[in-house]
C-alpha cells in the first residue's frame, strides 16, 4: 500500500516512510492510497470473532501488503492484550470502555501498535531512531508506556507546563530508560509547533532520525478502527442493533479518533452518523455548522486532552471527503459543551444512571442525549478511566467515589524526572542534539 499527502504536493511512499517520517515533505498528513471495502458477509458473522481476531481482519485491509501474515498477527494481538467491552448506561446509550490499557486511555491502542510495528521495521537498523511526541496528557503517556524499553528507540514527550494532571504527567516522567520528558513553558499548540518545526529542520533531520507518534502518524491512528468494528460485533451479539441505527459519539481533541471511525465506515461497517463532541475548543462544531474553519489558540478545559486549537486530522477529513462540507456535515454533527456543563452532566449520569465518567466521556455522552432520534442506538468513546481526572472528578461527585486503579496508583510512587524548556524552538533543538549525542 502507497501513503499520499493531504497536500498533494509530494511523491507517494511506502508504509514503512510513513511510519518512520510521520508528517509528508510538504507538510501534510500521510493517507492510504486507497480504502479496501468488507464484504458484507463479513459484517453477517462478525459477532461470531473476538476483538483480536476482527482486529486481525481490519488490520489486513490496511497493513496486509507490507508485513506478512505472521507478524501482523503478533503485532496487532501484543497489542491489544486488554479488552475495549461495551457497557450499557441507558436504554440506547452504551459506553464503549477505551480505558483497559496501561495508561487507561484510548491512545494505548495505537501507541502499542505503533511501537511494534516501528521495532518491526527497524530490526536491522543499527542507527537510534528518536520519537518525538507532543501531549496535552493521554497521549504522552501512552506514547512513552507503549514504548518503554524498545531497543533502538528514544521518546522525547513534550508537554505544557502546569497544564496536565499530576496523575498524567506521572506516566511520563517517571519512566526513565528510553523516555525523557520535556517539560515546555507554553502551551500544548506550542509543543505541538516545535515538534513540527523540528520534522522541516534538514539540518536537523541529517543529524538524527526523527519520527512521530502523535495521531498524525497512520501507525496510531488506524488501529484505532479496531474497536469500532468490536464494538459493532457486541452489540449485535447482544441483539441491540436490530432494526436499529448505529451512532457514534467520540470526544474530540486532535481528531485522530474519530477519524479511525470515518474510516471503519468507508471500510462498510455500518455508522449511520458520528459526532464530534468538544469542549470550548470547538471549531470543528462552528466548521460543521457554517463551513467555515477558523483554528483558535486553544483554552483550557475540564476536558484537557481535548484542548486543542488546530486539530490536525482535520486535514485528513477534508481530503477523505474531497473538501465537501456537505458530505462531512451530513456524516458528522457537533456537539460542544462549556465546563460547567461538563460538570453538570458527569453529576447526573453519576447519580441517575450510577455509572462515572471522565470529563472527555462526559461530552461523548451528553451528545447522545440530546442528539439521538427513537430508531438509534448511541455509542460514546469513554477515552480515558475518570480515575485520570481524579481531583476534577472528585470535585464533582464527592470524595472517595473515583477508585483508583492499582496501575495507576504504580505510577503516581515513582519519582519525576523532567527538563526545563521555554517554547524557542532553538532552545529545544540544543537539548535534542545533547540528549541524543
Ligand atoms: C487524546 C484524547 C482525546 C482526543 O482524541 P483525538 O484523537 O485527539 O481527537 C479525548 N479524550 C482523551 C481522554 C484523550 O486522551
Amino acid at each position: 500500500m502507497r501513503y499520499y499527502s493531504t497536500n498533494n504536493n509530494t511523491p507517494e511512499v511506502s508504509l514503512k516512510e510513513a511510519v518512520v517520517k510521520g508528517l509528508a515533505a510538504d507538510s501534510g498528513l500521510f493517507m492510504p492510497e486507497r480504502i479496501v471495502q468488507f464484504q458484507p458477509s463479513f459484517f453477517k458473522y462478525i459477532q461470531n470473532l473476538n476483538f483480536q481476531e476482527i482486529a486481525f481482519e481490519v488490520a489486513k485491509n490496511f497493513f496486509g501488503d507490507d508485513i506478512d501474515e505472521n507478524h501482523l498477527k503478533e503485532i496487532v494481538y501484543d497489542t491489544l492484550q486488554f479488552d475495549c467491552p461495551v457497557v450499557k448506561v441507558t436504554e440506547s446509550i452504551y459506553s464503549l470502555e477505551l480505558f483497559h490499557g496501561p495508561t487507561l486511555a484510548f491512545k494505548d491502542v495505537g501507541a502499542r501498535y505503533m511501537a511494534r510495528l516501528l521495532n518491526y521495521f527497524l530490526n536491522d537498523r543499527e542507527k537510534q531512531v528518536n520519537v518525538l511526541v507532543a501531549t496535552s496528557g493521554d497521549t504522552g503517556s501512552a506514547v512513552a508506556n507503549g514504548f518503554l524499553g524498545v531497543d533502538g528507540i528514544h521518546v522525547f514527550v513534550l508537554y505544557p507546563k502546569g497544564k496536565v494532571s499530576k496523575i498524567q504527567e506521572s506516566q511520563f516522567t517517571t519512566l526513565g530508560k528510553n523516555i525523557t520528558a520535556l517539560e515546555i513553558e507554553g502551551t500544548f499548540d506550542d509543543c505541538q509547533r516545535l515538534v513540527k518545526t523540528a520534522f522541516l529542520d534538514d539540518e536537523l533531520n541529517n543529524k538524527l532520525i526523527l519520527t512521530s507518534a502523535n495521531s498524525i502518524n497512520v501507525a496510531r491512528f488506524l488501529p484505532q478502527a479496531f474497536y469500532y468494528f468490536n464494538a459493532y460485533a457486541r452489540l449485535k451479539e447482544q441483539g441491540v442493533l436490530e432494526n436499529k441505527e448505529l451512532v457514534f459519539s467520540v470526544p474530540s481533541g486532535n481528531l485522530g479518533n474519530i477519524t479511525a471511525g470515518l474510516f471503519a465506515r468507508e471500510m462498510g461497517l455500518p455508522v449511520v452518523r458520528f459526532i464530534a463532541s468538544n469542549n470550548a475548543n470547538n471549531m470543528v462544531f462552528e466548521y460543521l455548522q457554517t463551513g467555515k474553519y477558523q483554528s483558535r489558540s486553544s483554552v483550557e478545559t475540564l476536558a484537557n486532552a481535548m484542548d486543542v486549537g488546530a486539530p490536525s486530522n482535520f486535514a485528513r477529513i477534508l481530503d477523505l471527503y474531497n473538501h465537501s462540507h456537505k458530505t462531512i456535515s451530513e456524516i458528522i454533527t457537533g456537539s460542544w459543551y462549556p465546563d460547567e456543563k461538563i460538570r453538570e452532566i458527569l453529576k447526573r449520569v453519576y447519580t441517575e444512571n450510577n455509572y462515572l465518567c471522565d470529563p472527555h466521556g462526559a461530552c461523548g455522552y451528553e451528545a447522545l442525549a440530546e442528539n439521538l432520534r427513537e430508531n438509534q442506538i448511541g455509542v460514546f468513546l469513554e477515552t480515558a478511566h475518570p480515575a485520570k481526572f481524579t481531583e476534577t472528578v472528585e470535585s464533582i461527585v464527592g470524595k472517595g467515589n473515583v477508585p483508583m486503579p492499582d496501575k495507576l496508583a504504580a505510577f503516581m510512587k515513582g519519582e519525576k524526572k523532567s527538563i526545563q524548556l521555554n517554547n524557542e524552538y532553538y532552545n529545544f533543538r540544543n537539548c535534542l542534539m545533547q540528549e541524543v549525542i
